[in-house]
């Protein structure tokens, strides 16, 4: 979906809103695909919570479906072939899932508004970038063009674009990578959305750009009170953003925890796997690791848990029964894993 593609509403409160209530609290949410090949559940049984000033890390390979979360929360799945079959997304208490598809389109961008992965593709080659950040506000704050581009320098200011009062008027291929990247990230602030998700922000970015772009997102969070949902198959991004970490694997989360919790002391074999497989200035000397063997296909995950053909913990087990739900392992952490204490070392 393209940035333009927002809901030409104005705001308005949204009956039933709990002011009290998380900012998003998404319960046991399944999204199956119907394909040919059979049916994929991409996401299965997903549940997390944020609240104001949090950023929730979703972190997994591709195709686990941690992409489809997200745009399952925005409202934005392309249904067929996607399918919503249960769960619940609550926003301020009030259940997305629920609403008629005018309200939800005016949850978008208002409420809760998403910073893509490819700036390019998701930004129009053929107007300034002024001009779509000010379309926000001319759509959806009915304001004059001459306002909106006031605006629109305003916000180009706050995400750090250098002289942007003269470069409101330049094209999305005249900016860098990560000036792209901001620019995506002010037309998603523009209408002060309470939640931000960002799905892979930084993926085509260098490392140290990546860093800017990281640490802007985090100011942005802390200035706004706003609650991110942070998408990323990269632990290096998420080190020092991230209050929490979900990590997904083939639909399902395996293990939750607060950040420093899971990096010093993980709980599931593909998180301690994930950690081993990336350098650390903190732990040295130590070879890489790498995950043998591929995530299973979706339409085709054979019984048992889904990660024991790559699994160094496996046991018989493993082949035959489902893994356990997500249950709690101490210090506010959760493990999906028959065997949570071997990887810990507590067994
Ligand atoms: Fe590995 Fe078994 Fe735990 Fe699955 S349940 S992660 S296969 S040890």
């Amino acid at each position: 979906m393209g940035v333009s593609d927002l809901s030409a509403v104005p705001m308005e409160v949204l009956p039933g809103l709990d002011p009290g209530a998380d900012l998003l609290d998404v319960r046991d949410l399944k999204v199956e695909f119907r394909t040919r090949d059979g049916v994929a559940k991409a996401v299965n049984g997903v549940s997390f919570t944020v609240r104001p000033g949090e950023t929730r890390a979703i972190l997994g390979e591709s195709g686990c479906g941690k992409s489809v979360t997200a745009q399952a929360v925005m409202g934005i799945l392309d249904t067929p072939p996607a399918h919503v079959t249960g769960g619940e997304v609550r926003y301020r208490g009030v259940d997305l899932l629920r609403l008629p598809a005018e309200q939800r389109r005016r949850i978008r961008g208002n409420h809760i508004a998403m910073v893509f992965q490819d700036a390019l593709s998701a930004l129009n080659p053929v107007f300034t970038v002024g001009f779509q950040i000010g379309e926000q506000f001319r759509k959806h704050r009915g304001m004059s063009r001459a306002d909106a581009k006031r605006r629109a320098i305003e916000l180009m200011d706050q995400v750090r674009i250098p002289a942007a009062k003269q470069r409101v008027n330049e094209y999305p291929h005249q900016f860098s990578g990560g000036m792209r990247q901001r620019v995506m990230i002010a037309i998603a602030l523009a209408l002060d959305p309470d939640v931000l998700i960002a799905d892979e922000p930084t993926t085509a970015l260098d490392v140290t750009v990546q860093a800017q772009i990281m640490s802007l997102l985090g100011e942005l969070l802390r200035d706004r009170r706003m609650g991110l949902v942070l998408i990323t198959h990269d632990m290096g991004v998420v080190a020092d953003v991230a209050d929490d970490i979900s990590v997904m694997y083939a639909g399902r989360i395996v293990e939750e925890a607060p950040v420093h919790d899971i990096y010093a002391r993980p709980a599931h074999p593909y998180t301690k796997a994930l950690l081993e497989s990336i350098p650390r200035v903190d732990v040295q000397g130590r070879r890489l690791n790498v995950i043998s063997g591929l995530p299973p296909t979706l339409t085709r995950v054979a019984p048992g848990c889904a990660f024991n053909p790559r699994c160094r913990y496996a046991q018989p087990v493993c082949r035959e029964d489902p893994p356990p739900p997500l249950y709690d392992v101490g210090h506010r952490r959760t493990s999906a894993c028959h065997f949570h204490a071997a990887v810990t070392g507590d067994a």
